[in-house]
């Protein structure tokens, strides 16, 4: 069984490299480290510009303005993003554009599809509330229809980037009376609407989210998305766009070549420990990565990775923790300090490691919890009852 790209993707991920190594400047690498609560404008410009060359939107299929790009092309630009910790606006491109391509209005792809290629909107998800995380069903934040518009109120937390998206890709209530699952609609609604609050929510990341509150917001009937009380189907569909998009596996393949850099000249005074520590974190590496093309394979076939992609998202996040936690053992005191900080040790892509520490702890709970995922797998892969 041969693991690698085809030719041709292999091809285009070289000519990739290329482009981005022209076009990453050390201003946008310096305006990335800057910021950690808002998107820089350095780097709006250069999702613009890779927009209109046509990188953002080439896994996307022809008739909605994309390159028609197999999933594996895909696969290895998000890698080679990944790698070099370049953001993309996953969660719009990824994630919303896709599922809006199957679920949404003609009228409303027609508005949102060509300004998400140009890098021109970007949206926020709203479905976590304060009583509805892992159980996202018993939602309450509702919207009555009131003739021609939605009226919303409720309060959502979680609700990452409403502080600086355009619209709001929002799971209500409109069916009080109906069985749980089957009473929620989907809305897009702009952030601008008069009666939203956004209020700042940090987590120890040290990114920023938000909790978000609706009092009697009014958006035109026209912003639902497909049919009325068919959300949770909507929902579903992004967030398995999510699961598939989002992998921090490029990311522990520049710890470990970072390291392994660092370790060329010998091992320091703690050897056996250190080789042994880095001898795991490279098999680990390994069944990641041939779990992870065994995922991009069944996508790339049209099949749904559901098992798969929950073993991906709980070992991949769990071992980077375990990662981390080894590599700031190896490096002392150096590594446990803050980007910028003077003798604090970064990665080859300009990461502190006491930051990338913190930040990983949070993905144990981001796209559904670790303990959901295993809950999955067993459902899944082993087809245990529900
Ligand atoms: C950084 C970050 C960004 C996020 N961004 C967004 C966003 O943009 N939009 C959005 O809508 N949401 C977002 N979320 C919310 C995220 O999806 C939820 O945190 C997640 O679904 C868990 O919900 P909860 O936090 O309410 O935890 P809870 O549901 O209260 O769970 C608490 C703990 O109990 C466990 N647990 C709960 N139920 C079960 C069960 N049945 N079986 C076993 N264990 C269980 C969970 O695994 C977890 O460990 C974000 C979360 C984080 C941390």
């Amino acid at each position: 069984m041969d693991f690698k790209y085809p030719p041709e993707v292999e091809a285009f991920r070289e000519e990739f490299r290329t482009y981005l190594d022209r076009i990453v400047t050390p201003e946008l690498k310096a305006a990335m480290a800057r910021s950690h609560d808002q998107t820089p404008p350095e780097v709006h410009a250069f999702w613009r510009q890779m927009g209109a060359d046509g990188y953002l939107g080439f896994g996307w299929p022809k008739e909605y303005g994309g390159g028609g790009k197999s999933v594996l092309f895909l696969h290895a630009f998000n890698h080679e993003m990944g790698y070099r910790n370049l953001p993309v606006p996953v969660v719009t491109l990824n994630t919303v554009g896709p599922a809006l391509m199957r679920v949404g209005t003609e009228e409303q792809k027609q508005e949102f599809l060509p300004r998400i290629l140009r890098a021109e909107i970007e949206f926020a998800i709203g479905y976590t509330e304060p009583e509805a995380g892992t159980d996202l069903a018993s939602l309450k934040t509702s919207a009555v229809r009131d003739g021609d518009e939605w009226v919303i109120n409720g309060r959502k937390v979680f609700t990452t980037g409403a502080h600086q998206a355009d619209y709001l890709w929002m799971a209500v209530r409109t069916d009080p009376d109906a069985p749980k699952h089957r009473g929620i609609s989907l809305l897009i609604v702009p952030l601008d609407s008069e009666g939203i609050e956004v209020q700042p929510f940090h987590t120890m990341a040290g990114h920023r989210t938000n909790l978000t509150f609706y009092d009697n917001v009014r958006v035109p009937a026209s912003a639902l998305v497909g049919e009325e009380n068919r959300g949770w189907y909507y929902m579903t569909t992004q967030l398995d766009f999510e699961r598939v998009a989002i992998s921090p596996i490029p990311q522990m393949e520049r710890i470990v070549n970072s390291i392994k850099e660092l370790f060329k000249d010998g091992l320091g005074p703690d050897e056996t420990w250190t080789r042994s520590a880095l001898a795991s974190m490279i098999a680990d590496l390994n069944v990641l990565q041939v779990l992870d093309m065994k995922t991009a394979a069944i996508v790339a076939n049209g099949d749904v990775p559901l098992a798969e992609a929950s073993m991906l998202k709980v070992l991949s996040n769990e071992f980077k923790l375990r990662h981390l936690a080894d590599v700031v053992q190896m490096l002392g005191e150096p590594s446990l300090l803050a980007t910028g900080s003077s003798g604090g040790l970064i990665d080859e892509w300009g990461q502190s490691y006491e930051g990338q520490l913190r930040g990983s702890s949070v993905n144990l709970f981001g796209g559904g919890s670790n303990d959901i995922q295993r809950d999955l797998m067993a459902i899944h892969g082993l087809g245990l009852p529900r």
